[in-house]
């Protein structure tokens, strides 16, 4: 049988808000309330003209990300407990995060991965990506783990960041 939701949009959580710190918890059974909030989370990433999302970014702590970095929209990726299990290389190119809008650093990533998950479906899958995919995977993986891209920046450039951060909120812009 298959479902129609009515899909909502989501708060997208900004730098500073303290579920961007927690680790989030394993999910143990792709249940219906692990499918709505991945359809939630999908079109609150396409709403936002985001190409990744990950589920403590709209507040939940659990291990759940959608992807989808086709210009046209039509290949989401919806990884449920998703883990690299290895990777080659190292590449630094410019990030973003919708928690930090219109921020952007250059961050060092594995250009080649092998990735394992969980989709929608409860079947396991392990593939390969690379390139902007194999970026923004380890990127929503970080969510997961309660990391922020902007950790991995030597010291002056985050402060950089976390400057132009407290800028915008004085302004009520955050
Ligand atoms: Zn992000």
């Amino acid at each position: 049988m298959i479902k129609l939701y009515i899909m909502t949009r989501l708060d997208i959580r900004k730098y500073g808000d303290p579920v961007l710190r927690k680790k989030s918890k394993e999910v143990s059974t792709v249940n219906d309330v692990v499918k709505r909030l991945a359809q939630d989370m999908l079109e609150t990433m396409y709403a936002a003209k985001g190409v990744g999302l990950a589920a403590p970014q709209v507040g939940m702590s659990s291990r759940i990300c959608v992807i989808d970095i086709d210009p046209d929209k039509k290949s989401p990726i919806i990884m449920i407990n998703p883990k690299v299990i290895s990777g080659e290389g190292n590449v630094v190119d410019q990030e973003g995060c919708l928690s930090l809008p219109e921020l952007f650093a250059g961050v060092k990533r594995f250009p080649n991965i092998v990735t394992e998950y969980t989709d929608i479906n409860s079947k396991n899958k392990k593939v390969e990506a690379r390139d902007l995919l194999a970026r923004v995977i380890q990127h929503e993986i970080d969510h997961l783990d309660a990391k922020i891209f902007i950790d991995y920046l030597p010291d002056w450039k985050r402060k950089n960041i976390e400057k132009e951060i407290k800028r915008r909120k004085k302004k009520g812009d955050w």
